[in-house]
């Protein structure tokens, strides 16, 4: 795996994290985005070479939705950069690693991801992405 991504903040109200985190980073979110098959509505911020995703979910069936229910606002995933998404998860699947998805799915900010249970990683939810070049 390549550098930390991003970082994925689980929010409740994208408007409001959107200028504490301008205030906290000195800067602004330099795009939005709708991600409808997950229900949630991002935002991201630069951070040098990696990123925050904010999200925040757009209706009761999203996973941020219940994330929130359960934990309340915070670090809900740390997203690695892979340059083979395909060949990432075989590797981890054989190191025993639980997938949350069997095939990689389309995320936000032109990226193919995968999941990985945080019951295999200490907790931690994971995230593959691979930036789809077009
Ligand atoms: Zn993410």
């Amino acid at each position: 795996m390549q550098k930390i991504e991003h970082i994925g903040i689980a929010v409740k109200n994208l408007e409001q994290s959107n200028s504490l985190f301008k205030k906290l980073l000195g800067q602004e979110h330099y795009k939005t985005e709708e991600v409808k098959t997950e229900s949630v509505i991002t935002s991201f911020f630069r951070t040098g070479q990696s990123k925050i995703e904010l999200l925040q979910a757009t209706d009761e069936t999203s996973a941020i939705h219940k994330y929130v229910e359960k934990y309340g606002e915070g670090v809900h995933h740390i997203a690695f950069a892979v340059t083979d998404i395909y060949q990432e998860m075989e590797r981890l699947e054989k190191q025993g690693f639980q997938l949350l998805n069997k095939e990689p799915k389309r995320g936000a900010d032109n990226k193919l991801v995968c999941f990985v249970h945080p019951k295999s990683a200490n907790g931690v939810l994971v995230e593959l992405c691979q930036e789809i070049s077009e």
